[in-house]
């Protein structure tokens, strides 16, 4: 039975909806558990968690950390950690304050093209602590500068092109270890985006939790060939849409699904895991 989006972005970062939103269409959706996994911040978590406890939806707490590895961007999805956590807090502060300084290099590359963009006008629309190059777009299609978000990327954002700005990031290795000191479960994300299939190994070897087999930009090969990974170096397995408000007109949520019998060896994991950390600090 498919029961969870585990895999979800509010405003909190580069989404659009409003946690209240995401749970208001998940409940149409008929989805049974969902996780907000916001990038680089924890914030909207708080708020999310109420907004489930009303509807009777079992909410996991959820973060999407921007890591690197070897020189490959890899994003590592956090479930079940204490959103509480000092050194967590700590550390995704610091990589909000990256993403702001990142915003105005960006904004000063896009002035020196000749196109007009304040800074201050990306961070209002922003209105969160983890901007990203989402907001930037944003802001240009609102002020006319251009027609489409895609428009955006590919003119100035994407990487190569003349506005993009690489993000310093932490190690993958040391976001696993950021992950389970604050009790949590540490998941590859969209491993078929990347590809660099060549980490996986390493990752595991730091104590990588589980793989997301199941997303919107994988198609049915790809989550086949990440179950067989899965399998193989006996790893959960995840799944998530990925949404980051309305796409194409439609909201994604819901549209990728996490079959029950997985989201329960999560849960039972993330549980295990803590009677073991408890007993650690006994
Ligand atoms: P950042 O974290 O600032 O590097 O921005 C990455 C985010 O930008 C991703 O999570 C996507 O939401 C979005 N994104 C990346 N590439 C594109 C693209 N070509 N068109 C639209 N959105 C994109
Ligand atoms: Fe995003
Ligand atoms: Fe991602
Ligand atoms: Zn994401």
């Amino acid at each position: 039975m498919s029961y969870a989006d585990l895999h979800l972005h509010s405003h909190y970062s580069d989404g659009t909806f409003t946690p209240e939103e995401i749970v208001a269409r998940g409940q149409k959706q008929g989805l049974g558990a969902l996780s907000l996994t916001d990038h680089d911040t924890v914030e909207g978590c708080e708020m999310m968690a109420s907004e489930c406890a009303k509807v009777g939806i079992e909410f996991v707490v959820g973060t999407e950390l921007t890591s690197e590895h070897k020189d490959n961007e890899l994003h590592i999805l956090a479930y079940f950690v204490d959103p509480k956590n000092e050194r967590l807090l700590r550390e995704i502060a610091k990589f909000q304050i990256v993403r702001q300084d990142r915003i105005r290099e960006m904004v000063a590359k896009i002035n020196a093209l000749g196109v007009p963009l304040k800074a201050e006008d990306v961070f209002a629309l922003a209105n969160c602590k983890s901007p990203g190059r989402p907001h930037v777009a944003r802001t240009l299609v609102r002020h006319g500068q251009c027609r489409t978000l895609d428009e955006a990327f590919e003119r100035f954002l994407k990487k190569g092109r003349p506005a993009w700005v690489p993000k310093s990031k932490m190690s993958a290795l040391e976001a696993i270890e950021l992950i389970h000191q604050a009790g949590g479960l540490a998941v590859l994300a969209h491993p078929g985006l990347n590809r660099n299939d060549q980490s996986i190994p390493d990752l595991v070897a730091a104590g990588l939790d589980g793989i997301e087999c199941f997303h919107t930009k994988h198609p049915p090969g790809t989550s086949q060939h990440y179950l067989g990974m899965a399998n193989k170096y006996s790893l959960l397995v995840t799944g998530g849409s990925d949404c980051h408000g309305m796409s194409k007109g439609k909201p994604l949520i819901g549209t990728v699904r996490l079959a029950r019998e997985h989201f329960d060896k999560l849960k039972a994991a993330a549980a295990a895991k803590k009677i073991s950390t408890t007993n650690a600090h006994q």
